[in-house]
């Protein structure tokens, strides 16, 4: 089956495991604006004095990995029992990740390791990879990645290639993976791959493969538009043999697992999508108006005060429908095919505010003194992965009864 049918594959409501990841609900908005104003001055002291050397340098320290993790800032909606603190999944799927937004870390790699990748392991691992595994995701000593996109597989998942074999009490992979964040640094790796004597239309199985196991080559690093600080790469496997208990869930059920968490993948990018809008209307707002020309400040021309206008309904209207969806997930609904709704305009709605606060700077706005050059140029990702846009609406209409 290929990807965007099994996209709208139904799913039984908000399945059991989503609602463990949720974690506690109990908690209050005060709470977590005390966790908010925590994580605020960790990432003022933190990151955002160390952005540009990070981003002239294309990589964040480990060590940042470890203070995360020893202030309890990675995976923390993770259960007690795997190291992390048990709290509800906004913690980190909003606040740590509009934060770091907020605070100029776009590309620390965080939010996939806590919110996208790890969830894996947590729902489908067996529990002697959960018990090893899952508490060093919280401290930092293990990063994590997911590699699903193959230089011939991208929105199609479905024509993936790379390969595991049975052989005795392991398998044996070979294939290769492109545009993996984490990808050169990762300890755990999430492989999507095709076992050959899986049920017909069963094929893609989930492999984790620990990041030191011989026959993992990270072949490049990958020079990109923009997110310089974070690592996306292209992966080897050249006979990568690992455990056969590395295998998540069960064998061919990848696709399903995938379609699975779509909702919590697609909510952290639209929650990157939102926080970066805003912080692009805020730098476009505040140099409209002290920027003057003509006499008076470029957000006083009629045209420019328009423009404005238009830019505030789109970051008003993305964050009421985004709130609602949050709501939603921690109240247990099934948002799938909301999320990709959010995704889709979002992932637009980001980049024509990220356009049009550029060209309120005029030429000021090119240069990388202004924070709105790095901004435009980091918000041009977001309506391409977890899924492009074109296949968010492939995924809507279906869900409408389009045969497309
Ligand atoms: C910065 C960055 C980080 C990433 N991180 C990861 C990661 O950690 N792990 C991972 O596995 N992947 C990752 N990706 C890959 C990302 O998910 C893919 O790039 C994305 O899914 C699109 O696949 P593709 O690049 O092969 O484009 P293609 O699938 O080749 O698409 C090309 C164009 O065709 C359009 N298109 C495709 N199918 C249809 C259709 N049926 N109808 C109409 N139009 C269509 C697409 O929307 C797009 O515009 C990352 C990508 C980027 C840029």
């Amino acid at each position: 089956m290929r990807q965007a049918e099994l996209a709208v594959a139904p799913i039984a409501g908000n399945t059991a495991y989503q609602r463990e990841e949720v974690g506690s609900l109990s908690v209050s908005d005060q709470e977590l604006d005390d966790f908010r104003k925590v994580f605020r001055k960790f990432v003022a002291r933190e990151i955002t004095p160390h952005v540009e050397e990070w981003e002239h340098n294309r990589a964040v320290p480990r060590e940042l990995w470890r203070k995360m993790g020893a202030q309890g800032f990675l995976c923390p909606w993770l259960p007690e029992e795997y190291g992390g603190l048990g709290v509800d999944i906004r913690y980190s799927l909003v606040v740590i990740n509009e934060e770091l937004i907020r605070g100029d870390g776009f590309g620390v790699g965080v939010p996939l390791h806590s919110d996208v990748a790890t969830p894996y392991l947590y729902s489908y691992g067996t529990e002697e990879l959960k018990q090893r595994l899952l508490p060093k995701t919280c401290t930092g000593e293990a990063i994590c990645a997911i590699a699903l996109t193959e230089p011939d597989a991208g929105s199609d998942l479905a024509s993936l290639r790379t390969k595991a074999v049975r052989d005795g009490d392991h398998y044996i992979i070979n294939g290769s993976k492109t545009f993996i964040t984490n990808g050169m640094v990762a300890d755990i790796i999430i492989v999507a791959c095709k076992i050959p004597d899986a049920m017909p239309g069963k094929s893609i199985s989930l492999i984790v493969v620990e990041g030191d196991t011989p026959g993992l080559v990270r072949s490049r690093k990958l020079e990109k538009m923009g997110y310089h600080m974070q690592d996306t790469a292209e992966l080897a496997f050249q006979d990568v043999r690992v455990p056969a208990s590395n295998l998540l869930g069960e064998k061919g059920m990848g696709f399903k697992y995938m379609m699975e968490k779509l909702a919590r993948e697609r909510l952290e990018v639209a929650v990157k999508c939102q926080a970066m809008a805003e912080e692009c209307f805020k730098e476009g707002l505040k140099y409209a108006q002290v920027r003057e020309v003509f006499g008076k400040p470029v957000a006083n021309h009629q045209y420019n005060a328009f423009k404005i206008a238009e830019m505030a309904i789109d970051v008003e209207m993305g964050r009421t429908f985004l709130n609602s969806l949050v709501d939603g997930f921690v109240r247990g609904e099934n948002i799938n095919t909301k999320v990709s709704m959010a995704k889709a305009f979002l992932g637009e709605m980001v980049n024509r505010v990220a356009y049009q606060a550029l060209q309120l700077h005029g030429g000021y706005g090119y240069m990388e003194e202004y924070r709105i050059c790095r901004l435009f140029r980091d918000a041009r990702s977001l309506s391409i992965f977890a899924g492009t846009t074109e296949i968010m609406k492939l995924i809507i209409a279906r869900s409408l009864g389009i045969t497309v």
